[in-house]
């Protein structure tokens, strides 16, 4: 009788994280203004499904879909007061506000790393920068565009 030998494939039992008692008791005062990590690696983690879906291509001129708006951007503890100039020439982006797809300049929070397009940051401004209001005027004026009306190069035969 030949004994067979099988071998049973293990399977690795162990969770990718292991819950870790906290030894340290945590004395340090942390800022009130801290955002804890969980919240926004959900956040991150949230953005992919919906990503996945639908195929990610470029507009005929370069210019890649906005991100999402995540509710960290929305709730923004510095109010987006850390906006900054940046260029948008190397991987330009659309607004992720009204989705104008076009490599001028974009203005980038510094705290939540929204990224929104000059005219859009105007708005925010005016709207004492509430995020949320200026996304619904903009909608109320019918003035985001959509990313499906952009021609990409898969849809575009021409291009
Ligand atoms: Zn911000
Ligand atoms: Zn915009």
């Amino acid at each position: 009788m030949g004994s067979r030998q099988q071998t049973s494939p293990t399977v690795p039992h162990s969770p990718p994280f292991l819950p870790q008692p906290s030894m340290l008791p945590n004395v340090r005062e942390e800022p009130s203004d801290e955002q804890p990590m969980s919240e926004a690696a959900a956040a991150a983690v949230s953005r992919f499904p919906r990503r996945q879906n639908w195929s990610i291509e470029c507009t005929i001129d370069g210019i890649w879909p906005p991100n999402v708006i995540t509710e960290q951007q929305y709730n923004c503890y510095s109010r987006h007061t850390g906006l900054m100039n940046s260029r948008n020439t190397n991987y330009a982006l659309a607004c992720q506000i009204c989705g104008v797809a076009d490599k001028a300049r974009r203005c980038m929070c510094t705290h939540c790393n929204l990224r929104i397009c000059i005219p859009c940051t105007d708005l925010l401004v005016a709207n004492n920068r509430d995020l949320r209001a200026t996304v619904r005027v903009l909608q109320e004026q019918g003035r985001v565009r959509d990313w499906s009306d952009y021609r990409n190069r898969r849809n575009d035969p021409s291009a």
